[in-house]
């Protein structure tokens, strides 16, 4: 998954992920034990996360 320049920071995509791979600090990181699973793209308001699978 790869963050793109529209994110705010809301750390919404963080509630929704199931393996706690995202941290926010101003703007989302996603961690390595991410699963590649798509779900934090979908709730994005952003449209800010892009599936890079
Ligand atoms: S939901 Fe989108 S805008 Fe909000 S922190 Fe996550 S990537 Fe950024
Ligand atoms: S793709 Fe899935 S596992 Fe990876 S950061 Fe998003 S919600 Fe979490």
């Amino acid at each position: 998954m790869k963050i793109g320049k529209t994110c705010v920071g809301c750390a919404q995509c963080a509630t929704f992920c199931k393996t706690d791979a995202i941290k926010v600090k101003g703007k989302a990181l996603i961690m390595d034990v991410c699963i590649e699973c798509g779900i934090c793209a979908e709730y994005c308001p952003m449209k800010a996360i892009e599936v890079s699978i």
